[in-house]
């Protein structure tokens, strides 16, 4: 294990901001992640888990303890029963995962091309767009507990999945250190084309698109989102989406509605969970003065995109904590809901 001092932590994160990590430990094998862990404790030391830094947004004073950054690699698969499973290392670049497993035509995850950071991070807020889930696919999950220092296999169901969570950022937050994701795919599945922007792009077609066709699909939607990071790109520095879609039941979606047509707007919204709607946090961002490209000292919002907040250039945490506090104020006072930030605020 390779204990180092003093690491700046911006690089290692897509939104560009915020110190040093006291204590930094880069862990290839999960024997690394058992020894950095125990040198954290006995030296007292508060540990943060990294993937690949792009759901982070790290406080300008750094994290005063130890930062693991996990590193395991590897992808291996194996068929059985109709189904390919891949087992993966939690270090691995979700994206060149995603590849890879088009490659092999196994279909399951295509829409998900294009996400930033590490297969470890992807069970977390249960990543998700375009119409899939990692949920849908993750068939269990290595960890390793901090509570006892076993190392456990969870199955799906005991991850608890729902929208952008899971046992990983809620119930048990802070226990567990995801070493491998196992994922159950489908050999010469078709590709998921359900959502409108997919269906938009392939319109007019015959055919089909394959799970090539698809993945370079959801790539060009995202670039042209500003969801895709593109060297030079300046918006996509950034979290992605800033804020999560607001879950309301049908008294507060009808209360909203109201208040959209009031001011001659359509509330855009979908069918969620039973008796609840999921609505736009975008569009709430947008309609509350907040228009792509606004600016705000070094921060921003994406030209591209009204969900992201952007580094403009040498942005402080305190800069994008500040536009998200005015972002989320703002939405209460117009719209009276609650916009809850997707990203993981660290050391603040
Ligand atoms: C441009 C852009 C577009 C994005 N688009 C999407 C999208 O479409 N859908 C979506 O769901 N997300 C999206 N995201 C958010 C982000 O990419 C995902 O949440 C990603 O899975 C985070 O993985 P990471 O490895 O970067 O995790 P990090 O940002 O490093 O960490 C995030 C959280 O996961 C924990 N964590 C990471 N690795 C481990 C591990 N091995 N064990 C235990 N805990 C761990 C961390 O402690 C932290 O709490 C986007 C981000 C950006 C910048």
């Amino acid at each position: 294990m390779l204990l180092k001092e003093n690491v700046p932590l911006a690089p290692l994160t897509t939104m560009g901001v915020g110190g040093p990590a006291r204590f930094f430990v880069e862990a290839m094998t999960a024997d690394e992640v058992r020894e950095a862990l125990a040198y954290a404790k006995s030296h007292k030391l508060a540990v943060f888990v990294l993937g690949g830094g792009s759901n982070l947004i790290v406080a300008d004073a750094g994290w005063p303890g130890l930062v693991l950054r996990v590193a395991i690699a590897g992808i291996n698969h194996r068929h059985g029963h109709g189904t390919a499973f891949f087992d993966v290392g939690a270090g691995e670049d979700w994206d060149g995962f995603v590849a890879a497993t088009v490659q092999h035509r196994c279909a399951g995850i295509e829409c998900l091309s294009g996400i930033p950071g590490s297969v470890g991070g992807t069970p977390v807020q249960n990543v998700g767009a375009y119409g899939q889930e990692v949920s849908q696919t993750i068939e269990s999950v290595e960890v390793f507990d901090r509570k006892d220092g076993q190392i456990r296999e969870l199955c799906n169901e005991a991850c608890g999945f729902t929208y952008r969570s899971s046992i990983f950022n809620t119930t048990e937050r802070g226990r567990f250190i995801i070493l491998h994701v196992t994922y159950a795919l489908t050999p010469g599945g078709e590709a998921y084309i359900g959502y409108a922007d997919l269906k938009q792009h392939f319109e007019g077609r015959e055919t089909l698109p394959n799970l090539a066709e698809t993945r370079e699909a959801v790539r060009h939607i995202r670039a042209r989102k500003g969801m895709l990071i593109v060297e030079g790109d300046p918006d996509c520095q950034s979290a992605g989406s800033f804020f999560k879609n607001p879950v309301l039941s049908e008294a507060q979606h009808a209360d909203l509605q109201q208040r959209a047509t009031a001011k001659g707007l359509h509330l855009p919204s979908y069918p969620a969970l039973e008796k609840s709607r999921k609505v736009s946090a975008a569009w709430l961002v947008e309609k509350s003065g907040f228009a792509r490209g606004y600016g705000f000292g070094h921060v921003g919002i994406s030209s591209k995109h009204a969900l992201a907040i952007v580094n403009r250039g040498g942005a402080s945490a305190a800069e994008v904590l500040a536009l998200k506090d005015q972002i989320q104020q703002r939405v209460k006072e117009i719209w009276d809901v609650a916009l809850e930030p997707e990203p993981v605020m660290v050391g603040f």
